[in-house]
This record gives C-alpha cells, sequence and structure tokens, in this order.
C-alpha cells in the first residue's frame, strides 16, 4: 500500500502530475483512517464476542501506530497538516510524542487554524484526554468482565455512555479551531499532547468534520434512545 514518493515529494515534470499523487496520499490516509472506524465497530457490536472482539480491537488500535505513524512522518513536510493537500510549503513545527515533526501548511490561514486547534489540544488535555480513555477504559474492563462471566453492566448501557462521552468530548474539541484565540500565530513550536499521526491521515481540518459529523450523529441517536 505504502509507495515511494516521486524525488523531492513532488509531481516530477511531465510525468503524473499533481492530481494522481494527491489522490494516491488521500487514498493511503483514507485507508490508514478506516482503522479507526474498525476499532470502534469491534468494540461497540462486538462481532466475535466481547472477549475477542475487544483483544482484536486493542490489537489493531496498539499495531495501527507503527504503519501510521511512519506513514504520517513521511510525508509531513509535503502534505498540508490542515487540508492534506500536497505541495504545502509553510513551516508548522509540532512537537509530539517526545520528537518535534517538521510539518507544513499550504497556507498561512491552514497554519493558524492547525495552531488554534493544537493551542487548544494542548490547554484542555486531561479533560479531552479523560472524556475518551475514561469511557474506553470503562468498555474494554466490561467487555473483558462479561468475557469471563462476571457482567457489570449490559454491553447496550456501556457502548450507549462510551458514545455519548467521546460523541460530547469530540464534538466540543471539533469545534475549538473556530473560535479565535490569542498567539494561534506565534512562533515557538505547537504542541500536539495526542498521536499526532491520526490528525494527519485526513488532515486536522477532515478529521475534525469527521468528529462533527460521527459525534453529532451518536448524540441524536443517544437522545432518540431515551
Ligand atoms: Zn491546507
Amino acid at each position: 500500500m505504502i509507495h515511494q514518493p516521486p524525488a523531492g515529494h513532488g509531481p516530477e515534470p511531465g510525468a503524473e502530475g499533481p492530481k494522481p499523487f494527491f489522490a494516491a496520499l488521500a487514498a493511503e490516509g483514507l485507508a490508514l483512517f478506516l482503522f479507526i472506524p474498525l476499532v470502534l465497530f469491534l468494540f461497540l457490536r462486538q462481532p466475535l464476542g466481547p472477549g475477542w472482539s475487544v483483544a482484536t480491537g486493542l490489537a489493531v488500535m496498539f499495531g495501527h501506530r507503527f504503519v501510521a505513524g511512519p506513514w504520517a512522518a513521511k510525508f509531513a513536510d509535503a502534505r498540508c497538516l490542515w487540508c492534506g493537500r500536497v505541495g504545502a510549503a509553510k513551516a508548522v513545527e509540532v512537537l509530539s510524542g517526545g520528537r518535534t515533526w517538521s510539518m507544513r501548511a499550504c497556507s498561512a490561514a491552514h497554519a493558524a487554524r492547525a495552531r488554534r486547534f493544537l493551542g487548544f489540544v494542548s490547554r484542555f488535555r486531561l479533560p479531552i484526554a479523560l472524556g475518551i480513555f475514561v469511557p474506553l477504559a470503562w468498555l474494554v474492563a466490561a467487555s473483558f468482565a462479561a468475557a469471563f462471566g462476571h457482567p457489570l453492566l449490559p454491553h447496550p448501557v456501556n457502548a450507549l455512555a462510551f458514545r455519548v462521552v467521546v460523541a460530547a468530548t469530540v464534538v466540543v474539541t471539533s469545534l475549538a479551531p473556530l473560535v479565535p484565540s490569542a498567539g494561534a500565530e506565534a512562533a515557538v513550536p505547537a504542541r500536539c499532547p495526542f498521536p499526532i499521526h491520526n490528525l494527519v491521515l485526513l488532515g486536522i481540518g477532515n478529521t475534525m468534520w469527521v468528529f462533527r459529523v460521527v459525534g453529532a450523529w451518536w448524540l441524536i441517536d443517544a437522545w432518540l434512545r431515551l
């Protein structure tokens, strides 16, 4: 699936041109992103039963970074971290996972939005982390408890609680780049307290749209179940 980019991370003159290269990278990013809904499907629908579904989901989750991380790093200096467009030239330094990522944005506006988003998730990393990892930990623990014959709560209750808390968290987070904040254009490197490779597979801006749409759907679905 991973292909070699043309020399210099740009299209060769007279060769494929920028569009096929962009399309190939966008397809690869999408394919890598789709592992995230696959994990959610395994956790929430549990087609293999609670134990094996969650164990498989965890294995995919932890294995995913070893493919998606290097892929994101390989194209970090070629793609816009906000929209994923190839040929982005504006430098945006991001500190994440103990290293500095030399990333790019295709315009000052996209660089500012990415910085604003990263500033928000850095400032509110604790509530965001709690809003994602507490329901995840509960769902994993409850599923293994059920697999070993000691169910804590019925799975539909656990799944609904997971969807409501995670959806509320990601919808609020996804609206952060829309709120103006001082210092978004600061020269200091932006920080990302979460694995940045998951955000750049589609570009942060596109990922936020997925968060808004799926999050809103989960919240409306939960409301209709009341
Ligand atoms: Zn862009």
